[in-house]
């Protein structure tokens, strides 16, 4: 993976891609955690002397919605930046072309949402030669969009001088890490709804891992495949066969412990004002769901996470958005803030968890990239990473 340091910039245009995907709600930015974390690549870039047009996607337009329109992004990153940003009419095009043409060092161009064009997310060569016909190097910081072979992640990368920016290459280097060479005893916290997006991650910590510790609504086709009973708790049908052999490969020995929840946090429906009881056992009754793990399991946890070398944890323990339900995630958060190891938490959910109880900046490293994250740790080449050797 080639570095920004060893990138020439200075009086170029550097075409930048960056995740701005980020929630807006009444026409502004709601959340700009995804800008701020670009920062640091951009205003190196522009203390090197370089121009920058930066192109990022927004939500999944099927036409050009102007609700998707990257306008309030422009604003929000002008403010950070503390220097204008100016939004191009659109992604290509000759008006398009010659603004990018005009810019002088240290001025930024952001191009409207590249899913704008129906050839980006088709790796179109047309879109991808149009791209790369603005800039004269090529910078990809978009750490979340780089498990999917775009014109803008992958296609632009092969035709100009490129590099990885700062937060890719620190995703890259933290999470190749932990499936390399982690400081051990190495544990994995997997939690969350969907036992068929992370089992695969699963069946590779269980040949890498010391530990994996299981929460969440992941926990009971676990259940089921052991013969509990889950009452009315979400249990993904697809995901029962897949943890039946997840447990049968663990029941062999030789790699990672599998740990699930001893007890539950149940209510009688998904909602804060929820009847509510704790379960010591995990045989759900009808007319309840497990929204929890209940606090001997988070006890059980936090001791392993206190032990650990390095942890690294996706998916939060329960429905931690409705209050009641949230102490089994915050105690495993509260853990991982605590644990003496290396620490690095991927997943919108966790990181939204680990936010909301003031802990972000206790962990090592908060992946920006959910999806991204758990494919390189399944060991999967990212060919928006690839395209950057
Ligand atoms: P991440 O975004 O961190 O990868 P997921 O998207 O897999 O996490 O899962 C987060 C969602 O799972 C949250 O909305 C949470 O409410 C839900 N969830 C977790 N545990 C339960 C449970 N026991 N029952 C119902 N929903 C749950
Ligand atoms: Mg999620």
């Amino acid at each position: 993976m080639k570095t920004l340091a060893a990138l020439e910039v200075e009086g170029r245009r550097v075409l930048v891609r960056v995740d701005f995907n980020v929630p807006l709600k009444d026409g502004a930015v709601a959340d700009d955690t995804r800008i701020r974390a670009a920062l640091p690549t951009l205003e190196e870039l522009r203390r090197r002397g370089a121009a920058l047009i930066l192109v990022s996607h927004l939500g999944r337009p099927r036409d050009r919605e102007p609700q998707l329109s990257l306008r309030p992004v422009a604003d929000r990153l002008a403010e950070l930046l503390g220097t204008p940003v100016q939004l191009a009419p659109g992604v290509v095009g000759e008006e398009v072309a010659e603004l990018a043409r005009e810019l002088k060092p240290g001025e930024v161009l952001l191009l409207e949402n590249v899913r704008y064009e129906p050839g980006e997310t088709k790796n179109d060569p047309a879109l991808a030669d149009a791209l790369a016909h603005l800039a004269d190097a090529y910078v990809n910081d978009a750490f979340g969009a780089a498990h999917r072979a775009h014109a803008s992640t992958e296609g632009v990368a092969r035709r100009l001088p490129h590099a990885a920016g700062l937060l890719l290459e620190r995703e890259v280097t933290t999470l190749t890490r932990i499936v390399q060479q982690p400081e051990r005893p190495l544990v994995a916290i997997i939690g969350g709804a969907k036992v068929t997006d992370k089992i695969a991650v699963i069946g590779r910590f269980l040949e890498i891992a010391d530990a994996i510790l299981i929460g969440g609504a992941m926990c009971f086709p676990f259940f089921k495949a052991q013969g509990h009973e889950v009452g009315d708790s979400l249990c993904e049908e697809a995901g029962i066969e897949p943890a039946r052999r997840a447990l049968e490969q663990a029941a062999k020995g030789g790699g990672a412990r599998l740990e699930l929840p001893n007890d539950l946090v149940l209510g009688d429906r998904f909602a804060a004002e929820a009847g509510r009881r704790e379960l010591d056992g995990v045989d759900v009754p009808a007319g309840w769901m497990g929204l929890d793990v209940g606090p001997r399991t988070a006890e059980r946890y936090a001791a392993e996470i206190a032990k650990a070398g390095t942890v690294f944890w996706n998916g939060p323990m329960g429905a931690f958005e409705l209050a009641p339900f949230a102490a089994g995630t915050r105690a495993v958060a509260e853990a991982v803030a605590q644990a003496p190891g290396t620490t690095v938490v991927g997943g919108g959910d966790s990181a939204a968890a680990i936010t909301q109880f003031g802990l972000a900046d206790r962990v090592t490293h908060l992946s920006t990239g959910g999806g991204a994250s758990l494919e390189l740790l399944e060991g999967r080449q990212l060919p928006g990473v690839e395209a950057l050797a």
